[in-house]
């Protein structure tokens, strides 16, 4: 039941929506992680499962049958790319394989049709919400603090950062480029052209599955869209001196120009035009990948968590916060992929993201927005079991691991379905990794699994893809606004 002070906001919302000439309510649903966190995967698993009425027991709408209809239609935005669900779900349903990962910022409109529970509701809006999904790297958000650094300051942060000894090796290319060079000699194209390559290398390789580092701006480097290549993204940190004006022409002074460039041409506007008009957050987390690389991955998750939670309660001073009028008011932090646990490790997922966010609301002191916590798969492609060996019950999961995936001594082929004993989660996670070591604590094993065949019914209707709490990320985010 909607209290009273629900109902008029609903109806302001709607008031709200009217003015700027819609017909009917929209939100507009931010769904952001970084690079392989999950984002193509979750959007296409939630629209199929809308579309196509998907068992959703905990999303109330559907569940109590108060849905009628839900359908695509044409994207308010003109200039911002359509999101390929179409060609997103024939890759999972028809080749079994994942989809091609997001680049850049995408969107997609999906229109629910409900028979709304209150009837102040159904007199403003119609029943009906118009859901605009928009699909955008999170490595974006990792560059707002870049604003309030100078070129000088912006290079000694990334130069201290590349010189710790976890980065050394990464990073030796393109120190060794810096420690060669005169900032003040006459700037040309191909050295600034070398340096920028090598500092893009150098945190692409931080990104490997092996070290899974998170805070790596300046994040088009990283996701450059559609400007790779661009003056505004051939940039590199130099050793400059703060306070001093280099020469005209010089290299120095060349790269501090695009370093400016890229905050008032990329930076500013992805800001202003995308983030400043989001309702809602969905944040995508790949804890697991960041538990395999270690400790230090880990704490570096949640300096990105901060950072990324700095961006939505910006101080009223500040460039963003001046200007950010629509607040977001919901934040999911979720954490994908939970279909490589069995269900008794979720509980402990869910406590260690529940830990690094803690944390990083603390440090980006944080407040405001309602946020939550859970550990989900959008597209589940494993089902639980028990092996019995001698006395011993293990719970397992088991799925087809996708071709070339190993364990132990085994490779697989892509086509053989496989129980897999995934490890343990510990339920504390300060007991995550055992002291002075760098390992997960319990051996923790993640393989890469194909997405599942579809299951028929006796009728011979293809049942919709199956999920692992996408209902409650549903409700979370949307259910108070389908009323
Ligand atoms: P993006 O970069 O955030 O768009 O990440 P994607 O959505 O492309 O996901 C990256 C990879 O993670 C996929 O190719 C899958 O291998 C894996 N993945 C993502 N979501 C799931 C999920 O719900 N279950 C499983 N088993 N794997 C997933």
């Amino acid at each position: 039941m909607t209290s009273l002070a629900d109902e008029a906001r609903l109806v302001l919302d709607n008031f709200a929506d009217r003015t700027t000439g819609l017909f009917h309510p929209n939100l507009r649903l931010g769904v952001a992680g970084l690079s392989r966190a999950g984002k193509t995967v979750f959007i296409t698993a939630l629209v199929h499962n809308l579309l196509h009425g998907g068992r959703l027991s905990l999303f109330e709408a559907q569940a109590s049958g108060r849905i009628m209809r839900s359908y695509l239609e044409e994207q308010p935005d003109d200039a911002v790319p359509r999101f390929q669900y179409e060609e997103h779900i024939r890759t999972i349903l028809e080749d079994r394989a994942w989809p091609k990962s997001t680049r850049a910022i995408s969107e997609l409109r999906l229109t629910i049709e409900y028979e709304s529970a209150s009837g102040w509701s159904r007199m403003f809006s119609g029943g009906r919400l118009s859901l605009d999904i928009v699909d955008y790297p999170g490595e974006w958000l990792l560059d707002l603090p870049l604003l309030d650094k100078d070129f000088a300051r912006f290079s000694a942060e990334a130069l201290e950062r590349a010189r710790l000894p976890s980065r050394q090796a990464m990073a030796g290319k393109f120190l060794a480029l810096v420690d060669g060079l005169d900032l003040g000699q006459p700037a040309d194209e191909p050295t600034a052209q070398s340096l920028s390559t090598a500092f893009a290398e150098y945190l692409k390789a931080c990104r490997d599955d092996s070290t899974a580092l998170s805070t790596l701006p300046p994040g088009r480097f990283l996701m450059p869209g559609d400007l790779e290549g661009s003056p505004a993204l051939t940039f590199a940190p130099l050793p400059v001196e703060p306070g001093r004006t280099y020469p005209k022409g010089s290299l120095a002074a060349l790269l501090a120009r695009r370093y400016e460039a890229y905050k008032t041409v990329v930076v500013k506007p992805f800001f202003r035009e995308h983030f400043a008009r989001l309702d809602r957050q969905i944040l995508l987390v790949d804890v697991m990948q960041a538990i395999n690389a270690g400790p230090e991955a880990v704490r570096d998750l949640e300096t990105a968590l901060a950072d990324i939670l700095g961006c939505f309660r910006p101080g009223r001073n500040s460039w963003l916060g001046s200007f950010l009028t629509r607040r977001i008011d919901r934040i999911l932090v979720a954490a994908t992929k939970a279909d490589h646990l069995h269900r008794d490790s979720h509980r402990p997922l869910e406590a260690i993201v529940r830990r690094l966010l803690d944390d990083a609301i603390a440090r980006a002191k944080f407040s405001g927005a309602e946020t939550d916590v859970l550990a989900l798969a959008a597209v589940r492609a494993t089902r639980e079991a028990t092996v019995t060996d001698g006395d011993d019950r293990l719970p397992v999961i088991v799925g087809t691991p996708a071709a070339g995936e190993t364990i132990g001594r085994d490779t697989f082929d892509g086509e053989t379905e496989t129980a897999v004993f995934p490890g343990d989660l510990p339920s504390d996670p300060a007991r995550l990794f055992l002291p002075n070591a760098g390992k997960p604590a319990d051996g923790i094993r993640f393989v890469r699994f194909r997405p599942p065949r579809l299951e028929r019914t006796a009728e011979g209707l293809t049942l919709s893809l199956p999920h692992i709490r996408l209902d409650r990320a549903l409700q979370f985010l949307l259910g108070d606004r389908l009323a």
